[in-house]
């Protein structure tokens, strides 16, 4: 699932490409992508796109009086492709073709749609639900009064880094990561943190996540790929040792998403069983 810096990365290549770009045509292939009706995707037919930008983990297109406001969910795409897709393509969900044979394209992997999009005016944006109950960024760096009162929930830290409403563009990949750089317990909540802990969470966010954006800007190029290349360290590397410490890193298997942690370093050597294992076992 694309998160803050897959996302960010992903405007600011289209930003480059797109910005003063005409648009001939839209259609919404996808049957229940689109969740406002007035204006048609069609009605964006000689609009020229004026930016692309995000907001948490949504793209933004702007094309001066209306914008487009896109939730990728968990295996949405947003790419500019060179030539124009075939209807037959069953991924596509959103096609906004632009000038120079080029076409702006949502499209979904699986055969589940979840993915929407809002046109909108730019005032109304910000007043949409989707982005109203946001939390603040995680990236840049948040306030930390703010942060700190956020985070200062009953809740364990995984969860609570991953709720929208919270902080804004942390999923299932990067939270193991900046729990990792923290050094702090998936399983601690919130309101047990100390100052310094709160703070070290702060800032670790914003590093892990801005670090992220950093590789992308080295290693891609002006398109970017279906799959990007994550500089991930812990997630999902369960039996490989930590690149600190050297402990062999733990997993804990949810039904939708993994936890990985350092046992020697965020958990006082507890190893949480793993809920899939002792399922299997039993
Ligand atoms: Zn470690």
């Amino acid at each position: 699932m694309p998160e803050l810096p897959e996302v960010e990365i992903t405007a600011r290549r289209l930003h480059t490409a797109l910005a003063g770009a005409t648009i001939e045509s839209a259609l919404a292939p996808g049957m229940v992508t689109m969740k406002t009706f007035d204006p048609p995707v069609s009605a964006l037919a000689g609009r020229t796109i004026t930016g692309v930008r995000r907001i948490g983990k949504m793209p933004v297109v702007d094309m001066g009086d209306v914008s487009l406001l896109i939730h990728l969910m968990s295996a949405g795409r947003l790419q500019l492709w060179d030539k124009r897709a075939s209807l037959r393509d069953k991924a596509s969900r959103l096609l906004i073709r632009v000038d120079g044979e080029r076409e702006l394209r949502l499209r979904e992997f699986g055969t589940k749609q979840r993915a929407w999009a809002k046109l909108l005016p730019p005032a109304a944006i910000d007043s949409d639900d989707a982005v109203a109950t946001l939390g603040p960024e995680a990236w840049p760096a948040p306030d930390p009064a703010v942060f700190a009162e956020l985070v200062r929930q009953p809740r364990h830290l995984h969860p609570l880094l991953r709720d929208q409403r919270v902080i804004a563009g942390i999923g299932r990949s990067w939270v193991d990561e900046i729990l990792w750089e923290s050094r702090l317990s998936p399983f601690q909540r919130g309101s047990d943190l100390d100052e310094d802990a709160v703070e070290r969470l702060r800032v670790s966010a914003a590093q892990v996540l801005g670090g992220a954006l950093d590789h992308y800007e080295q290693v891609i190029g002006e398109t970017v790929p279906d799959k990007l290349p994550m500089p991930l360290q812990v997630h999902r590397r369960d039996g490989e040792p930590c690149p600190r410490c050297g402990a062999a890193l733990q997993s804990v298997h949810y039904k939708d998403y993994v936890m990985t942690y350092c046992p020697e370093e965020q958990t006082g050597g507890k190893v949480y069983k793993d809920r899939r294992l002792s399922r299997l076992l039993k």
